[in-house]
């Protein structure tokens, strides 16, 4: 797939035109709460990357978007924010999943959940969990007994939890962030992402990250998104 291609099926829409053309506006202008913005500074981000400031803005607004964008262009933090935001109003006491982050790796799984949490260091209430491999299945699933907010998944894994702990269910999740998902599908997870999308309710909102694009993607993108507002951010020159 060439960067021709990727960018002609991003360039199709009109949405695309007004998301690449936002302004370079600082954190503090994109209306994030105090806490957020604190969180932020600790991190040492000053200035919003340009998928981030395409991106916050429109998934505050709780639209789906699928975002083109290559590694490195700080892609975590633009769908962390905004859901961190959506989660400071929850008004249940009740713990349960709301979030599912879903990642090729182990490993991006686990820098993701370092961000969240440096992220979140000013927000009271806010719980993430891991569900990956390579870590003990019994001890993930007594953290996951808790039911936290935002659980950073890995296909393979996330689906051992479903089927098979009686505790781990995913009716109430409102949010699915696909990071990575051209990784995902090469990594052969196809299946499970499959499953995953059939048994979360079907009115939430999504968030699909991919550098480059396919007619799987495009497949995938179908199946899991409703209108999305598609984003494409050239890479650095
Ligand atoms: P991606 O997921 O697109 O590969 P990351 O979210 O991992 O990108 O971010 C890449 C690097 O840029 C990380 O080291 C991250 O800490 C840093 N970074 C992300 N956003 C900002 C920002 N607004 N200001 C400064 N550094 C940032
Ligand atoms: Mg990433």
């Amino acid at each position: 797939d060439s960067a021709e291609q990727i960018a002609g099926f991003f360039a199709s829409k009109e949405e695309s035109k007004e998301a690449t053309n936002t302004v370079h506006k600082a954190f503090n202008s994109l209306q994030l709460s105090r806490p957020v913005l604190k969180g932020l500074a600790a991190l040492g981000y000053t200035l919003p990357t340009p998928i981030q400031s395409a991106t916050i803005p429109i998934a505050l607004m709780g639209k789906d978007i699928v975002a083109g964008a290559v590694t490195g262009s700080g892609k975590t933090a633009a769908y962390l924010i905004p859901i961190i935001e959506r989660l400071l109003f929850k008004n249940s006491r009740i713990p349960t999943i709301r979030v599912i982050v879903l990642a090729p790796t182990r490993e991006l799984a686990i820098q993701v959940a370092d961000v969240g949490n440096k992220l979140t260091r000013f927000v009271n209430n806010l719980t993430f969990g891991l569900a990956v491999g390579g870590l003990n299945l019994r001890q993930q699933e007594q953290e996951l007994k808790k039911r936290p907010d935002i659980v950073i998944a890995t296909p393979g894994r996330i689906i051992d939890h479903i089927r098979n702990s009686t505790s781990f269910y995913v009716d109430n999740v409102e949010v699915l962030i696909v990071d990575e998902a051209d990784r995902m599908l090469e990594e052969g997870f196809q299946k499970e992402l499959t499953e995953i999308l059939s048994l979360l309710p079907k009115k939430r909102q999504t968030l699909l990250f991919s550098a480059t694009m396919n007619s799987r993607i495009k497949d995938l993108i179908q199946l899991s998104l409703d209108k999305p507002v598609r984003i494409m951010i050239d890479p650095p020159k």
